[in-house]
């Protein structure tokens, strides 16, 4: 069975403020995990496409994320407002997950297609950390969901 998962950006792999990105640390590492584990990654955002490929080549070019983000790059043109995995192309609903910090993007019918992560909130250490080039270690939010990810490729830990 093929697997596919729909990435939120915000709040999920980085959180911006004002036109800094901060990404979360370990982001590198497991988005080459997502990408090596899935047959399917596409980016499910609020953001317009033209914003969020611009955010994913800042964070290659800055090397907090592996170019396969961006060789691979698919947006999924959703109807807005909520994110409903129909949208993802050539996909169907039993082969697809999400990975997003918001509860009320997700349709309701869609729930048990949902992998929550808690929202990134950026600190010091991280601001003083951005800069420097990856490995850095995950951070546990990013670890927890990498285990669960894994547990839904059938991965081994
Ligand atoms: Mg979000």
């Amino acid at each position: 069975m093929a697997k596919n998962l729909a990435l939120d950006l915000e709040g999920t792999l980085w959180v911006s403020l004002g036109t800094t990105l901060y990404p979360r640390p370990g982001l590198y590492g497991f988005l080459e995990f997502v990408y090596r584990s899935f047959d399917q990654v596409g980016v499910y955002t609020l953001l317009s496409e033209v914003r969020a490929k611009g955010a994913v080549q800042v964070l290659v070019d800055q090397g907090f994320a592996p170019p396969v983000f961006l060789e691979r790059f698919l947006y999924i043109c959703g109807p807005g407002g909520v994110k409903d995995l129909n949208y993802f192309p050539d996909t169907c609903l039993e082969e697809t997950w999400i990975l997003d910090d918001s509860p009320q993007v997700i349709p309701l019918t869609q729930r048990d297609r949902w992998v929550q992560i808690a929202s990134f909130e950026p600190k010091e250490r991280c601001q003083s950390a951005f800069g420097s080039i990856d490995p850095q270690p995950l951070d546990q939010e990013l670890a927890r969901v990498q285990k669960r990810l894994a547990q839904i490729c059938g991965l081994a830990d």
